[in-house]
């Protein structure tokens, strides 16, 4: 009963943003993937790649992205969870050369989580030690 009344709900969410402020077709993201951008991009494999943020919060600060276009983590791991796992797979790469294996893997998943860009991306962050103070 509970999934009854949960599934309409997301269902909702996930049009409403993508609606609202991440149409494929004027996502810098998917600009990055078709080439119609340029940007430093670090690796990449069949479903995803990674690239510099503009604005490194540290050391090594890449983005992780699937080729794909989904909202948000959640989005992605509902639709296809493999390129999820290709997602996370690469981003242990990146990590490896750039970090000697050590980093956080971070998602934000809304505007209030500091969200900005809606085309799900992991922040690969590390090359230093880290603090723990998130607001
Ligand atoms: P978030 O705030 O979690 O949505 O992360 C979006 C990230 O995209 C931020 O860390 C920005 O610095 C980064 N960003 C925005 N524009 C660009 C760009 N043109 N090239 C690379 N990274 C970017
Ligand atoms: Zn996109």
């Amino acid at each position: 009963m509970a999934r009854a009344g949960w599934r309409p709900v997301l269902r909702a969410a996930r049009i409403g943003r993508i609606g609202v402020m991440s149409l494929p077709s004027d996502c810098l993201f998917c600009q990055f993937v078709d080439g119609s951008l340029e940007t430093e991009v670090v690796g990449q494999n069949q479903k995803a790649i990674a690239f510099r943020d503009i604005n490194p919060q540290a050391p090594v600060h890449v983005l992780v992205i699937p080729r794909e276009h989904y909202v948000d983590v959640a989005a992605l791991a509902a639709a296809d969870p493999e390129t999820l796992a290709d997602l996370v797979a690469l981003a242990q790469e990146v990590a490896l050369v750039e970090a000697d294996g050590e980093y956080r893997l971070i998602f934000n998943s809304g505007p209030t989580a500091g969200q900005s860009v809606f085309h799900v991306h992991g922040h690969v962050i590390g090359g230093t030690k880290l603090g723990w103070t998130p607001a």
